[in-house]
C-alpha cells in the first residue's frame, strides 16, 4: 500500500502504539524502542534526527511479534541491567530490574569479597554487574545451559570482564558438581523459584527459558537442593545473596535455618520482599564479640 511507504517514523510509532496498546501496559516506550531497533540507532537519536523519516519496513514485523507477546528485551536481543548493556536471547532469563536489589545488597554486605560464585548465571548479569563494581574480585559463573554459557561468556567479553569471570557448566542437582571449587565470600542467585502452575503473563511463560523459571509444585525443588550445599561453599565470613519468590521469604527462611543458615530478608524497589542474605550461623557466632 503506498499509504503504508510513506508513513514516517513518528507516524509508524503512534500507529503501532495503539496496535500494541491492548497486551502491553508499556506500549509506547516497546513501540519506541522497536522502531529504534529497525532503523539501528539509539532512541535518543531517533527522537533527535530520524521522526519524519520514512518508517524502515522491517518494523511491522518487530511489532507483529510483540503484538504476540515475544518480550521487547528478545526482539532487540538487549537488555539493560545495573547500568550495563547484555545480550540476550531466549536461551536465558531477561535480568529484571528487581533483581538489583541482590548486586546492591552484595555489594553492602562484601565490598572486600575476592571470590564469587553465581549459580545459575543464565546471562551473567548478576556475576558482571558484581565484578564490574568489584575491580579486585574474581568470579565463576555457573549454568546447567550450554547455551546460556555462551551468552555469558559473550557478555563477560563484551564489557571487559572475561579475565575475572569463569564460566562453567554445572548443575547443582548433579552430586559433585561443586568438587573443587573451593569457598567463597559472596555467593549470588536468581534460581527458579516459580510454581510449575503459577499464572504467568504470557510474554514469560511462553517465551523465557521453563528450566530457568520453574521449581515443582511449590517453586522451592531448588532451594531443597541448594540451601544444604551453601555452608560447604562459604568462606568463614561469607554470605550469600539469593532472590526469592515474593512470598516465599518465610518458607527459604525455614530451609535454610535447617542447614545451619541465617537470613536477613531484603526488598526490591516496589518494597517486596525479593532477596536473602544467607550466612553460616556458626560463622557469626565466630564473629561475635
Ligand atoms: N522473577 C521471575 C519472574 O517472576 C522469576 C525468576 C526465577 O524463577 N528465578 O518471572
Amino acid at each position: 500500500m503506498s499509504e503504508v511507504s510513506v508513513q514516517t517514523v513518528a507516524d509508524a510509532i503512534r500507529a503501532a502504539t495503539i496496535e500494541l496498546g491492548q497486551g502491553t501496559d508499556t506500549a509506547r516506550l516497546d513501540a519506541e524502542l522497536l522502531m529504534a531497533e529497525a532503523l539501528d540507532c539509539t532512541r535518543s537519536e531517533m527522537f533527535l534526527r530520524r521522526m519524519q523519516d520514512p518508517a524502515p519496513g522491517e518494523y511491522a514485523k518487530l511489532i507483529a511479534r510483540r503484538a504476540a507477546h515475544e518480550p521487547v528485551a528478545y526482539i532487540r536481543g538487549y537488555q539493560e541491567f545495573f547500568g550495563l548493556g547484555f545480550r540476550v536471547t531466549s536461551d536465558v532469563l531477561i535480568p529484571r530490574g528487581d533483581s538489583e536489589v541482590l548486586v546492591e545488597a552484595a555489594l553492602l554486605a562484601r565490598p572486600d569479597a575476592r571470590r564469587v560464585l553465581d549459580l545459575g548465571t543464565g546471562s551473567g548479569a548478576l556475576l558482571l554487574a558484581l565484578l564490574s563494581e568489584l575491580p579486585e574480585a574474581e568470579g565463576l559463573g555457573i549454568d546447567r545451559s550450554v547455551a546460556a554459557l555462551s551468552v555469558a561468556t559473550g557478555n563477560a567479553r563484551a564489557l571487559g570482564l572475561a579475565d575475572r569471570a569463569q564460566l562453567h557448566l554445572g548443575d547443582w542437582t548433579q552430586p559433585g558438581w561443586s568438587d573443587g571449587l573451593g569457598t567463597f565470600d559472596l555467593i549470588l542467585a536468581n534460581p527458579p523459584y516459580v510454581e510449575d502452575t503459577a499464572e504467568l503473563p504470557a510474554s514469560v511463560r511462553a517465551f523465557e527459558p521453563a528450566q530457568a523459571l520453574f521449581a515443582g509444585p511449590d517453586g522451592l525443588a531448588d532451594y531443597r537442593v541448594l540451601l544444604p550445599q551453601l555452608p560447604g561453599l562459604l568462606a568463614p565470613a561469607g554470605i550469600a545473596m539469593v532472590e526469592i519468590g515474593s512470598s516465599q521469604a518465610e518458607a527459604v527462611t525455614a530451609l535454610a535455618a535447617q542447614s545451619g543458615l541465617v537470613a536477613a530478608l531484603h526488598q526490591d524497589l516496589g518494597g517486596r520482599p525479593r532477596a536473602l542474605e544467607l550466612k553460616n550461623s556458626l560463622g557469626k557466632l565466630l564473629a561475635s564479640p
